[in-house]
């Protein structure tokens, strides 16, 4: 059985689905402004792996991903190019698409732009200023989190802390750590006409309502960037349960750690960026993925081409073993195929499977048979060697 690490309990649980054949997964996704980059595309690579291992045992998933267009970010992009935010967003999405697929992520079957959700975020605010949970300040909408019950439970953090936060800064806010919901004050290229006041539907907001019209009243996976814990994810489960009066509506929150470049946070201005698009150009898909597998998802990462030039022999080996499949496989085999899925069982322990499978591919090399179907089976859980499925 699969255990993964919950943020939510902050231990290894065993992973049982709402619905015994189906998981639903929702990935907080990029918002639609460049190119994407290792670290973006390293959550969407680790859930990839976690579709496949899913998909291994049976069971279907269905994965939701958002595009945030509704960012200042976006907005700055469409008025240097003299060109709509909805354009900007668009050509970004499509980049972002091919870059998933040069990296053989097969497993996302929902894009969501939040911009199609504005309505819907509108209704939520005033429903959940209608519960009195959410208030107006000088035209702007805040969740009061004073009123929601173990506010801070995600991030592990008492009122004491939380109340540490400055958050979503405007006048007449009853708690600094308030979360906006519906943003009136700014001066925005572009806003929406509602009878929440001109404005622009705020970050927290645009996650819930894609969440809520695209799943229902609970889901099973929520997952991110670790980053996005605090305030991102407190607030979104908030808005959830409040919304849909779930008591726990995701089952478990998976996030997954940084990829930093020369040990600092990768951006643009700091000239560290490593873009997807190149690296797949230099190295092809299987290499990255092998590299991004070998480090273990929750922890941090400093993006290293020496590493992942390390990966070359693992790889030639695997080529080597394809060259070698037969009909059966060896008992050895068998035994170490079944430590290979129990590794990546135990939370995803992806370095600890590629150890396994540079052992089969070693036993393989010595003489020891591997059928065809076991072989296919490895690449198709990794993604790798075009899934060898020719
Ligand atoms: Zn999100």
């Amino acid at each position: 059985m699969l255990k993964l690490f919950n943020s939510f309990s902050s231990s290894k649980e065993d992973f049982v689905p709402f619905d015994k054949n189906l998981v639903k997964i929702f990935i907080c996704g990029p918002t639609v402004y460049d190119y994407t980059h290792l670290g973006h595309a390293r959550i969407f690579l680790i859930y990839d792996l976690l579709s496949r291992c899913l998909n291994d045992q049976g069971l279907q998933t269905d994965v939701l991903v958002n595009l945030t267009d509704i960012n200042q970010n976006v907005f700055n992009k469409a008025n240097e190019n003299s060109i709509t935010y909805k354009d900007v967003a668009k050509f970004y999405a499509s980049a972002f698409v091919v870059d998933l697929q040069s990296l053989g992520i097969q497993s996302i079957n929902r894009l969501a732009y939040v911009s199609d959700y504005v309505s819907s975020i509108e209704k939520q605010v005033q429903k959940l200023v209608q519960k009195k949970v959410a208030y107006m300040a000088h035209g702007n909408v805040y969740l009061d989190v004073s009123k929601v019950q173990n506010y801070g439970k995600i991030s592990h953090q008492t009122r004491t802390q939380l109340n540490l936060h400055r958050l979503d800064i405007g006048p007449g806010k009853k708690n600094q750590e308030d979360i906006m919901l519906w943003n009136c004050t700014e001066d925005f290229d572009f806003s929406w006409e509602s009878d929440l006041g001109k404005g622009i539907p705020w970050w927290h907001m645009q996650d819930t309502a894609v969440a809520i019209e695209n799943f229902g009243k609970n889901y099973d996976i929520h997952g991110g960037a670790r980053e996005l814990l605090y305030p991102h994810h407190e607030a979104h489960l908030a808005q959830y349960e409040l919304l849909t009066d779930s008591e726990e509506p995701v089952k478990a929150w998976v996030h997954v750690g940084l990829v930093l470049s020369g040990g600092e946070k990768m951006s643009k201005s700091l000239g560290n960026v490593v873009w997807v698009k190149d690296l797949v150009k230099k190295h092809g898909s299987d290499m990255i993925r092998l590299y991004i597998f070998s480090k273990h998802y929750r922890a941090d990462m400093d993006f290293s081409e020496k590493e992942l030039l390390l990966q070359k022999p693992l790889l030639d080996l695997i080529r080597l073993t394809k060259s070698h499949v037969s009909d059966t496989t060896h008992k050895d085999i068998s035994n170490l195929i079944h430590d290979f899925t129990e590794s990546l069982n135990d939370d995803l322990d992806s370095p600890a499977a590629l150890a396994k499978l540079e052992k089969i591919c070693i036993g393989v090399k010595n003489g020891k048979s591997i059928a065809s179907t076991d072989f296919n089976r490895i690449c198709k859980i990794l993604g790798i060697i075009h899934d060898a499925t020719n």
